[in-house]
């Protein structure tokens, strides 16, 4: 660090990303990407005009995109705003709702406790029971916003649909978050929600799936007046969020709907054979609702990690007290899937000589 360097910075420790290795060609399931293509539908329409005006700037408004958007839930524009990605959604929202003070798990998403601090906001995490999951009571009258994954990171555990709007229901005069980046790999879905409760901000990506996180596009839905004073942030902030390709991309990715179910479809039936194979092998694997799975091996998971590394295969290790036994594995396709399992085998046969 220079000494120029305000003290909140020095403070900090940054979020650290899955890692994107150049050395060679690895099976990369370490950062909950969707393993199939864009929707060519997409690709294709990005043509030489959307490319030749970037010379102009982006629509502030995301209008295009927006309406789609809209069109696809069954709400108003005025109840989305589009965002670089669902990180910089989340900036925004807690920028306006969390400098009071936050709770949220205490196994969650990290990014949530850097942006806290970066933002200086007091944050309190609450312990997820035992087996991972969250006990709705233990966020009933917090007195502060609540920030929940659902489906949860790292574990990938859903909690019920009505438990979320309990603890929506029990903070009327706090926002709850609710962070749904995997919530198309569930069977449920906050956002209807938002007619009802003036108090829920729901967080989305086009990341996972969607088959977009190189274009950086997320959006919120919530009620008008929660996305007015999010939109005060953004236009204060970096008005000019989303690049006309991203845009264009997304509204042709969240119109090809034919495209989006075939994918998330496959990939939660390849869920099922990675969940089937791993515990065949002895993994102790909490039940998914995402597009991963938190799995605990005997060996441990940073050696596991390793070994897998070695060969060749890429998945996530988190250091984290509660988590540390345990790797994180995206559902890749079947064919990658088939391959991690293979090996993860010879490596316990390995381990027995
Ligand atoms: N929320 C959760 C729970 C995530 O796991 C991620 C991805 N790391 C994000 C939000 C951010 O995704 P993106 O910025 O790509 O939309």
């Amino acid at each position: 660090m220079s000494r120029f360097a305000d003290s909140r910075i020095n403070a900090i420790s940054p979020y650290v990303p899955g890692e994107q290795p150049r050395d060679r060609k690895y099976i990369k399931l370490n950062t909950n990407e969707n393993p199939y293509y864009t929707s060519a539908r997409a690709v294709a329409a990005v043509d030489g005009e959307t490319l030749l005006n970037l010379k102009r700037y982006s629509d502030p408004e995301s209008r295009e995109l927006t309406a789609a958007i809209a069109a696809r839930y069954g709400v108003d524009c005025a109840e989305v705003l589009v965002t670089n990605g669902s990180d910089e959604a989340l900036a925004f929202a807690f920028y306006a709702y969390c400098r009071q003070g936050v709770c949220f798990p205490d196994v969650t998403y990290g990014f949530y406790e850097v942006i806290a601090k970066l933002f200086g906001c007091p944050c309190e995490k609450i312990s997820l029971l035992e087996d991972f999951t969250l006990r709705p009571s233990d966020y009933f009258g917090k007195g502060k916003s609540i920030v929940i994954a659902n489906p949860n990171a790292q574990t990938g555990i859903a909690a019920d649909g009505g438990d979320i709007e309990s603890i929506i229901a029990n903070n009327r005069e706090n926002i709850v978050i609710v962070d749904q980046a995997y919530a198309d790999f569930s069977d449920w879905n906050a956002v209807p929600l938002i007619k009802k409760y003036d108090n829920l901000v729901t967080v989305n990506t086009f990341s996972k799936s969607r088959s977009l996180a190189g274009a950086r596009v997320g959006y919120i839905i919530a009620p008008p007046q929660l996305i007015e004073d999010i939109k005060k942030v953004k236009d204060s902030f970096h008005p000019y969020n989303v690049n006309a390709v991203s845009s264009v991309l997304a509204k042709n990715a969240i119109e090809d709907e034919e495209y989006f179910k075939s994918t998330v479809e496959k990939i939660v039936k390849t869920r099922g054979f990675l969940v089937d194979g791993l515990k065949e092998y002895g993994f102790e694997v909490l039940p998914s609702s995402a597009n991963f799975v938190l799995a605990k091996c005997a060996m441990g998971g940073e050696r596991l990690y390793k070994l897998l590394k070695d060969r060749g295969i890429l998945v996530r290790h988190f250091g984290d007290e509660r988590i540390k036994d345990y790797i994180r594995i995206t559902v890749g396709t079947d064919s990658e899937t088939g391959k991690l399992l293979n090996v993860i085998k010879e490596i316990l046969d390995d381990e027995k000589c």
